[in-house]
C-alpha cells in the first residue's frame, strides 16, 4: 500500500530551528501551523521565517511571488489547540526533557486524528522519554533536521523501541519525497548518530582554547584549511547555540555517563554570561 502524503503540519516552537522547519514545509507547499507560547515569540518567529524568504528572494532561490505564497500557507498562532487536524506535528523547542514531556503530553490530548505522527526534533534526548509522555507511543518518532534547515540534507530519523513501523515510513516519505531530505536511522540513544560524534569534537575544542593550547581562530583554521571543514569547531559551537550545546551535552552525559561528554566549566559560564554565540550576538566571536 503506497504511503499517505502529509499535507497539514504543525511545528512547536519558531526558534533557530521551528522557524527553518517551518519555512522549509511551506516552500514545499504545505498547510502550516506554527506555535509559540507568546504572543511576542510568535511575532519573533514569523519574522525569522520572513528575513530567511527575503534572503531567498534576493539570491534568486525563490521568487518573490513564490516567497509571500509559502508565507501565506503559515498560520503563526500561540493557540496550541489549532493543532487539532495536524497529520504530522514536529516539536522544536528548547532542548529540555521536562518541557518536551510537557508538550507531548498536552499534544497527545488535542491532536483528533488517530494516525496523526507526532515528531520531536530534539538533538540528543532519548526518544522513548517524550513517547511515553502520550498514550500513542507507536506514533511518535524523532525526525531530526539540521541547521539552517532549508539548506542541509540530512534528516536523522529515530523510531523509539515502540515506534510502529507505519510510523517510520511515513516520516521517511514525509521527509525524503516531500522535502527532499537525505535520511539515516539511527538507533534511539542519547545524541543519536551526528552528535554522538559531533559534541566530543566541540567540547575537546573549547577545552583546547581554554587550557591555552591555541585561540579560536587558529583552532577553527586547523580544522578547516587542514582537513576542509566548511566551519570550524567553535565557529560551528556558536552557530548552534552555546545553550543547545550545554543542553546536548548534558542528555549524553547523562546517558552514558563518559567524561568526553561532560561539558567543560568553560561552556557553563559562557552560558550563565549569556554568551550564547550567533543568537545573542557573542559566543567564540562577536557578531554585529
Ligand atoms: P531556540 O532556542 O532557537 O528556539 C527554541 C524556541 O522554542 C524558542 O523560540 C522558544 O520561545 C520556544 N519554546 C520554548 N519553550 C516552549 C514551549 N514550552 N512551547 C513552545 N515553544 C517553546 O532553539 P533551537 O536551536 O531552535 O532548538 C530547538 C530544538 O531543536 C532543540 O531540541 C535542539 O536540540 C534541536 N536542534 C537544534 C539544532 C541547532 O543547530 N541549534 C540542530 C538540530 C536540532
Amino acid at each position: 500500500m503506497a504511503t499517505r502524503t502529509i499535507g497539514k503540519v504543525g511545528v512547536i516552537g519558531c526558534g533557530l530551528m521551528g522557524s527553518g522547519i517551518v519555512e522549509l514545509c511551506a516552500r514545499r507547499g504545505l498547510d502550516v501551523i506554527s506555535f509559540e507560547p507568546t504572543q511576542s515569540a510568535s511575532d519573533t518567529g514569523r519574522g525569522r521565517v520572513q528575513r530567511s524568504l527575503d534572503r531567498a528572494v534576493k539570491s534568486e532561490k525563490l521568487t518573490r511571488a513564490e516567497a509571500d505564497a509559502a508565507l501565506g500557507r503559515v498560520l503563526f498562532t500561540t493557540d496550541l489547540d489549532s493543532f487539532a487536524d495536524r497529520e504530522l506535528t514536529v516539536e522544536a523547542i528548547v532542548e529540555q526533557e521536562a518541557a518536551k514531556i510537557e508538550v507531548f503530553g498536552r499534544l497527545d490530548k488535542i491532536v483528533t486524528s488517530p494516525d496523526a505522527v507526532l515528531a520531536s526534533n530534539t538533538s540528543s534526548i532519548p526518544i522513548m522519554k517524550i513517547a511515553m509522555a502520550t498514550a500513542r507511543p507507536e506514533y511518535v518518532l524523532g525526525i531530526h533536521f539540521f541547521n539552517p534547515v532549508p539548506v542541509l540534507k540530512l534528516v536523522e530519523l529515530v523510531p523509539s523501541l515502540m515506534t510502529a513501523a507505519e510510523t517510520e515510513d511515513r516520516a521517511r516519505s514525509f521527509a525524503v519525497d516531500q522535502l527532499g531530505k537525505t535520511v539515516v536511522r539511527s538507533k534511539d540513544k542519547a545524541g543519536f548518530i551526528v552528535n554522538s560524534l559531533l559534541i566530543p569534537y566541540i567540547l575537546a575544542a573549547v577545552r583546547m582554547l581554554d587550557s591555552g593550547f591555541a585561540s579560536a581562530e587558529d583552532i577553527d583554521n586547523g580544522m578547516m584549511l587542514g582537513c576542509a571543514h566548511p566551519l570550524g569547531p567553535l565557529q560551528l559551537a556558536d552557530l548552534i547555540g552555546l545553550d543547545t550545546i550545554k543542553a546536548i551535552a548534558e542528555a549524553m552525559y547523562e546517558e552514558f555517563k563518559e567524561p568526553l561528554y561532560s561539558a567543560p566549566p568553560f561552556l557553563l559560564r559562557m552560558v550563565e554570561a549569556g554568551l550564547l554565540g550567533r543568537k545573542s550576538g557573542r559566543g567564540f566571536y562577536e557578531y554585529t
